[in-house]
């Protein structure tokens, strides 16, 4: 049952701070609400793999002391919640990649994105849950278990999977367990884990964020992003998460636009591109016909749609497997039991590696590194790894061909709505299947968005994709908040878990 308390966790981020502002409620009033929703919610859904409530609660009080003094100057985010997925460095707290191996690893320093977030504000609540080393699209190769959604299918039990690798950060927005989360995204881990729990996600382009303090999965397709209540959170949140870092040698020495003024602005005089190889077979009806709702919504609102061919589609998700596990299989050499978490003793230092990193990693990281080194090795990195790369640049071309004719592109996000918790897991291919739609845009290094646009006949949550220009985001936040708009406010999860034993 919610209590009148509880009920200061659905107000969103950008709200909150007005609530703030106009003294209704303090931060750390706040902070002590979303607090115990997460100890009544969390033993169900597993978002979190760390609480840091004495942190919390002294950040919050520190935001409520401020606020008492000076309202006028303070930054955005001040004394909202935000929760952290557990990729990013953070000092003095737990940070696992959700890998056994990093097991008892604490950073002596914090990561760039989320130092940015405090800068701003923000108090962290907590770690969020993910898969192993985010290798996974359903959170269910995390050492600590799997995210269930906080949603249900109409009068269905099944516990589903909130999306992955970013399900803790899409399980804990959607369930009002923090007011908006960081994540990660490498082939989708942002987007996927938004459309299938009713949320918006943002992958921002290639560098827009610094990677600096992120665990590495694959570097030159890796981007962090905020998981949020709606289109204007998912704004300001990605607004303090970018910027330049020299730090990290790939990230954009250029200005972090004011993405909330974006929000609203209308879709009018815009061209929006319909790829027609996203057609695949087997997509199911309800799908097809989201989109072209969401096709109807845009033209109502004045935008132009076109169809656009990208021609190389068919070949991103093959090329995804072989690009990420070859860099994932050298990112993760560093995990020896020598520099971080576990170490496994043996008879000599090979022995202890061995045993570490068998004791260490689940069977999808460790297929992935087999993967990996296999199209890395001798004789084979010319017949997979290089016509992979090959492949990469043929995938850039068919966008930078299609962005001279539209402002941005228009997809279904997924090919599925959320499917029960173990029902892929036998079929890793069948699993990688569920990327189709988004590792292209991290192959071509683009900003792609999640927005909610309704909800399938099981009466869970679909989302649209959308992807943009280099470096512009702001058309994507544009089109999503016209998305938003027109799908009208979209039913929430039921506290299913409070009736649960
Ligand atoms: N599902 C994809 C994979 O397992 C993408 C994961 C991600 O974006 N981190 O590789």
């Amino acid at each position: 049952m919610r209590t009148h308390r509880d009920d200061i966790c659905f107000v969103p981020a950008t709200e909150l701070a007005r609530l703030y502002r106009a003294r209704k409620v303090s931060p750390l009033e706040v902070m002590q609400a979303v607090l115990a929703r997460i100890d009544a919610v969390n033993p169900t859904v597993n978002a979190y793999v760390t609480v840091a409530r004495e942190s919390a609660l002294a950040g919050a009080r520190r935001a409520t002391r401020l606020l008492s003094r000076k309202s006028s100057t303070l930054p955005p985010l001040h004394g909202v919640p935000v929760s952290i997925k557990d990729l990013f460095a953070t000092k003095g707290i737990r940070t696992t990649a959700c890998s056994h191996v990093l097991d008892g690893f604490t950073p002596t320093y914090e990561s760039t994105v989320t130092a940015s977030l405090w800068r701003d504000g923000a108090v962290m609540l907590g770690k969020l849950n993910n898969d192993e080393f985010a290798m996974g699209s359903s959170n269910e190769t995390s050492h600590y278990g799997p995210v269930v959604s906080p949603w249900r299918r109409k009068g269905c039990d099944a516990k589903l999977i909130p999306g992955g690798s970013s399900g803790g950060s899409s399980a804990a927005v959607a369930a009002r367990l923090c007011m908006g989360a960081t994540a990660t995204d490498t082939g989708g881990s942002i987007r996927q884990p938004a459309a299938v729990t009713g949320t918006v996600g943002i992958k921002p382009t290639y560098g827009r964020c610094s990677r600096w303090g992120i665990v590495a999965f694959a570097s030159s397709l890796d981007q962090a992003g905020p998981i949020a209540r709606d289109v204007r959170d998912a704004a300001i949140l990605l607004k303090a998460m970018a910027s330049h870092d020299p730090k990290d040698t790939t990230s954009v020495d250029a200005p972090v636009p004011d993405y909330e003024a974006a929000v609203g602005k209308g879709v009018k005089g815009l061209t929006i591109g319909i790829p027609k190889e996203y057609r695949v077979d087997g997509m199911a009806p309800e799908i097809e016909a989201l989109w072209q709702q969401g096709v109807e919504w845009l033209k109502a609102q004045g935008a132009k749609i076109k169809e656009v061919s990208l021609k190389h589609t068919k070949y991103a998700l093959p090329s995804y497997y072989i690009v990420a596990p070859a860099e994932a299989s050298s990112n993760l050499a560093r995990y020896d039991g020598v520099r971080y978490g576990l170490r496994e003793e043996g008879s000599d230092v090979i022995s202890m590696y061995e045993n570490t990193r068998s004791a260490g990693f689940g069977a999808e990281v460790k297929r992935r590194i087999l993967i990996g080194t296999y199209v890395l090795s001798h004789g084979y990195y010319d017949a997979y790894y290089l016509k992979a790369q090959k492949l990469r640049t043929l995938i850039k071309r068919d966008f930078d061909e299609a962005f001279t004719e539209v402002d941005a592109i228009l997809t279904p996000t997924t090919p599925s709505p959320a499917f029960a918790i173990g029902e892929k897991t036998g079929d890793p291919l069948e699993m990688y299947l569920n990327d189709i739609f988004t590792v292209t845009v991290n192959m071509a290094g683009l900003p792609g968005m999640s927005v909610p646009a309704g909800l399938s006949s099981e009466g869970t949550p679909l989302g649209l994709q959308l992807i943009g220009k280099p470096f512009d985001e702001e058309t994507l936040f544009r089109v999503a908040r016209a998305i938003e708009e027109a799908a009208g406010p979209l039913a929430r999860p039921q506290d299913w878990w409070s009736k649960a034993a």
